[in-house]
């Protein structure tokens, strides 16, 4: 049994906005992956909740008239991971869900709770900020759309307000298109494992696949939020593929990051990673799209 006060199946978003509002002790549950934990742990015991579980409006993965992909923010991991427009346009952002727990959480967990939960080493995380996707919230004042860079605003913390749903994540085509990405997620175990550092890399080379137009690097628990290396990506502009530049890309990564102690690893150990993980990442990407580069992953 669970210590909760109620459990209120909502109708539709605005239902569940309206069942939120009423109640102040009350919060969304939508797979319940992390939820139900943390009722379970005593942290969340005794409120009352909101399921958006069966709002249909929440699910599902398409493309607007511009190109620009929408993914519900209800839809789980396997449901995203085996999309056709996930697979064709951004398979990295598949991957680094395939990476979540094992099998059963991957059916159960979603988007939504995984961004919104707000942690950094959430596995979608560091792939969506990679991708800059704007987060679309409903709540009682009506819509307002959030890009993924000012969402967080520390560790487990959001600017989402209680009542306010997350309907969907809108990743423009300008940020996927002719990119191509990798997601590594370092962790001790290869599933059912929290990530200790996740690194999602998005490239995109010239017409000759000799030169780096454009890097995107994007990093989950080596800083208290999800965060981009913005060196890193302005160092490695317009590099030729024949230079010898993932040394100093690795150490500009570092830079811009604020990794710490925890149970999981230490600080120096992350660091490690942190410079590791940057060239892994951008040598694979490189690979992906069909760029030649030396070096041994
Ligand atoms: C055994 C196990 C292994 C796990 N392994 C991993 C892992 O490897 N990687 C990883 O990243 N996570 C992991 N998790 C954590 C969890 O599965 C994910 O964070 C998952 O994405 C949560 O999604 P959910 O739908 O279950 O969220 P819920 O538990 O329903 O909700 C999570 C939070 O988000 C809020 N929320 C949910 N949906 C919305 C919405 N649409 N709008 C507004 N607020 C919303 C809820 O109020 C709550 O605060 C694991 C959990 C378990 C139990």
């Amino acid at each position: 049994m669970f210590d909760i006060s109620f459990l209120y199946e909502a109708k539709d978003v605005k239902d569940a906005i309206k069942k939120l509002t009423e109640n102040e002790n009350s919060e969304i549950v939508s797979g319940g992956t992390d939820v139900l934990i943390r009722v379970r742990e005593g942290k969340d015991a005794g409120m009352g909740l909101v399921s958006i579980h069966n709002i249909d409006e929440l699910k599902g993965i398409k493309q607007d008239s511009n190109g620009n992909i929408i993914i519900g923010a209800g839809t789980c991991f396997y449901n995203i991971n085996h999309n056709e427009i996930i697979q064709k346009h951004i398979p990295s952002l598949g991957e680094a869900v395939n990476t979540v727990g094992g099998p059963q959480i991957r059916q159960t967990g979603t988007i939504g709770g995984n961004i919104c939960n707000g942690a950094t080493s959430a596995d979608s995380a560091s792939t969506m900020t990679a991708l800059e996707a704007d987060i679309v919230l409903e709540g009682p004042n009506g819509e307002r759309i959030v890009n993924i860079k000012d969402f967080y605003t520390g560790p487990g913390k959001t600017v989402r307000d209680r009542c306010e749903v997350c309907k969907c994540f809108v990743i423009k085509k300008e940020n996927f298109e002719n990119y191509f990405g990798y997601y590594f997620k370092y962790g001790k175990r290869k599933s059912l494992e929290i990530a200790t550092l996740g690194c999602s890399v998005l490239v995109k080379l010239n017409s000759s696949k000799d030169t780096i137009d454009d890097v995107k690097i994007a990093y989950g628990v080596a800083a208290p939020t999800p965060s981009r290396a913005p060196s890193a990506e302005a160092f490695a502009k317009g590099k030729k593929l024949t230079e010898n530049f993932l040394e100093e890309f690795g150490e500009k990564a570092l830079s811009d990051m604020k990794p710490r102690d925890s149970w999981r690893a230490s600080k120096e150990f992350r660091e490690q990673l942190i410079k590791e993980m940057a060239k892994r990442s951008l040598v694979n990407s490189i690979r992906r799209a069909g760029g030649k580069i030396e070096y041994y992953v």
